[in-house]
């Protein structure tokens, strides 16, 4: 067993430690090429010692970084910030490895490849991918001017993404009268106070961050209040003042002005991606995606659009009717829509996120989720007792399958504490593999930041918290219950970009069925499971202008989609102009009035300063894959052993192993269709 022994840990000897793997690394890696330039290299000679030295630094880093997250002192960050440097660098340098990539070749064109598992050829393949995509393959030339394009890309992104930081810090605004904020939520109001006293000003200061500008725009009713913030935040990093006006091109502000920075990304991408011998970025970037090319998401993007528009139309016009009776707004503008569509929730779903809680104990929820995944996955949970763990509040668990093997293991840190980043995730501590020990049982950490009890009751969760816990179990099982042992393809590892959600997303829907909600809930005082009235009601408040917020996500895939395959290296797609391409698709799936100093480009950082470029769809994807894998639970059964099992064989156990359609085509019996997402969101009428 590889378990950490946080009992253990000191953060002293951290560097020390890390420093000896990585000379370990280094020197297996020298090794094996050594190796390799004498006799043909196989799995055993070239992959394998690797596999053994990178496991060794996985094991020892998972737990650090771990710590650094949920149990955070300076002492630890330090150390943890430096180790990092050294383990980028590290990677770079492999990424980079000519020789290695030489002898990764060697290895895939000897006879010997074909006798390799499946699994083994695939991790081969796509460790040759990745150093091919790292342009590593390319001639003397085309490296460099690949090297200096990569190193662009990543300046323009940090420009990108700090000049949008800076606009979005340099503009506040002082409201000097309360009744100003009327209708915000308390804790905004006061969260504004206390900025104006921290800045030694009378009043309550606004500014654009998330929270803040959220809360103006779905609850002041002070109109001229949310047109002022729309417009600053529309306007961030562009050619126009926070007021809408034109900027002038000498003013030091214009300095944020990302609309040039845009296009120079794009044509960088559209050189890289010819380099490596790609039409276009969409091309590129769908190679490592599930996914088949830029044709497939057009015409799935197309199909939603199609479906969508009308109801989203429909939404649309109810929400301006409703603004104008109830609200006296008589033309609905931008920034009356969050606003509208609140009042409109409100009347329609009495439905505070408090009223469910005291249904929602952890103490249900907890033991319910593990019941729900036995009965589905035909496993069972139970605590290991007495294991070393780094804090009392977190618990470890096996998880063992039907035949008496156990399968995996996984911490559980539920409740927020001070030291603890904020939010749900989880994270890898050991892999799935063989070893020259045998085969490594794989191991998880699963946290979230839960409301932690108070007095003698339980933790009351919200129905959101509860979605996220069975989100969260889903990455842990895909990488758990995992039977691959070649560790590039094992468990989350080597799974397609966006196929990556697909068990997370999944299990959500659990969280939403009778059957399964009587598993998980009941009164934290009388037992009673959540009641049907306040279910329906969960429901309809999860439908409730659901085509608005498709085709808006529609809007920014079509964009994503459509100026990374019309940005072309040799030209052939013509002058890209990014706001004239947001018009055109504005034009198809947009339903609310936009305005025309609206700069969203300019601030659109998921694609040009993040990992979504072209890939900006696989939100959308996702949603489709798990409404579409349910759609199957729906139809047989919600526990329905032969469908749980195949879920659990063909997809969750496959993990990166195999191309993730064909998993999901081994499950459905089908490729996934857009119908069942349209279903639940209630777009398109029921089954009969
Ligand atoms: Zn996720």
């Amino acid at each position: 067993m590889v378990r950490p022994d946080f009992a253990a840990f000191e953060t002293s000897g951290v560097e020390a430690a890390l420093d000896e793997l990585l000379a370990n690394c280094r020197s297996t890696v020298a090794e094996v090429i050594d190796q390799a330039a004498d006799q043909t290299p196989t799995w055993d000679t070239l992959v394998q010692p690797q596999a053994e030295a990178h496991n060794a630094l996985s094991l020892f880093w998972s737990p650090v970084s771990h710590l650094n997250s949920v149990m955070h002192s300076d002492a630890l960050r330090v150390v943890h910030k430096r180790c990092l440097v050294k383990l980028t660098g590290y990677w770079t340098e492999l990424g980079q490895n000519r020789a290695l990539y030489d002898a990764t070749l060697a290895l895939r064109d000897a006879p010997a490849f074909t006798e390799l598992t499946a699994e083994r050829q695939r991790e081969i393949t796509n460790d040759i991918r990745s150093f091919e995509l790292g342009g590593v393959s390319l001639g003397e030339e085309d490296q460099a001017r690949y090297k200096t394009i990569a190193d662009e890309l990543s300046r323009l992104g940090s420009e990108f993404s700090d000049s949008v930081l800076d606009a979005t810090n340099s503009w506040q605004h002082l409201v000097d009268d309360e009744a100003l904020l009327d209708g915000m939520p308390p804790s905004a109001v006061a969260a504004a106070a206390e900025r104006a006293k921290a800045a030694d000003l009378d009043g309550w200061l606004l500014n654009l961050e998330m929270p803040t500008y959220q809360a103006v725009m779905t609850f002041a009713t002070n109109r001229e209040l949310r047109q002022r913030l729309y417009t600053a935040f529309a306007t961030r990093a562009s050619d126009r003042w926070p007021d809408g006006e034109p900027l002038e091109a000498n003013d030091p502000a214009a300095s944020w002005n990302n609309a040039p920075r845009i296009d120079s990304i794009l044509a960088l991408r559209a050189e890289k991606a010819a380099l490596l011998g790609y039409s276009d970025y969409a091309e590129l970037s769908m190679v490592t995606k599930m996914v088949t090319g830029p044709d497939q998401v057009q015409s799935f993007l197309d199909d939603l659009t199609e479906r969508a528009v009308e109801p989203a139309r429909r939404d649309q016009a109810e929400l301006a009717e409703f603004a104008q009776r109830e609200l006296g707004i008589d033309e609905l503008c931008a920034w009356d829509t969050g606003f509208a569509a609140e009042r409109l929730r409100r009347e329609r779903f009495d439905l505070s996120a408090e009223a469910l809680k005291p249904y929602f104990p952890a103490t249900k929820v907890i033991p319910g989720l593990f019941e729900v995944v036995s009965r589905l996955f035909g496993v069972s949970i139970e605590r290991v007792e007495d294991a070393s763990v780094y804090h009392p509040d977190v618990s470890l668990h096996r998880i063992t399958d039907d035949a008496g093997q156990l399968r995996g293991e996984f911490y559980l840190d539920n409740y927020a504490r001070a030291d603890k980043r904020g939010g749900a995730w989880m994270d890898v501590c050991a892999t799935r593999q063989r070893t020259s020990q045998g085969v490594q049982v794989p191991i998880t950490y699963l946290t979230c930041n839960l409301t932690a009890p108070v007095g003698g009751d339980p933790a009351l969760l919200t129905h959101d918290e509860v979605t996220t816990l069975f989100h969260e179990f889903g990455h842990g099982l895909h990488h758990l219950l995992t039977r691959v042992e070649a560790p590039g393809v094992s468990g989350i590892n080597g799974v397609e970009w966006d196929a990556v959600e697909l068990p997370s997303q999944f299990m959500e829907n659990w969280c939403w069925e009778r059957e399964s909600l009587d598993m998980i809930s009941g009164h934290y005082e009388t037992g009673e499971p959540l009641p049907d009235d306040l279910l329906d009601k969960l429901r309809a408040a999860r439908d409730f202008r659901a085509a608005s917020a498709l085709v808006r996500q529609l809007e920014f895939s079509l964009f994503d989609l459509d100026i990374h395959r019309r940005s072309r290296a040799d030209g052939a797609g013509g002058a890209v102009d990014v706001r004239t391409a947001l018009d055109a698709v504005r034009q198809r799936v947009a339903v609310a009035p936009v305005p025309e100093f609206n700069r969203f480009p300019e601030a659109f950082s998921h694609i040009f300063a993040g990992g979504y470029a072209a890939g900006y769809f696989s939100y959308k994807w996702a949603e489709v894959l798990s409404a579409d894998a349910f759609e199957r639970f729906a139809e047989d059964g919600l526990f329905d052993r032969a469908a749980g099992t195949s879920f659990r064989t063909e997809i969750l156990e496959r993990g990166g192993s195999r191309d993730a359609m064909e998993s999901y085509v081994a499950f459905r019996g089908r490729e996934p269709s857009v119908e069942p997402l349209l279903r639940q969101a209630g777009l398109i009428a029921a089954a009969a």
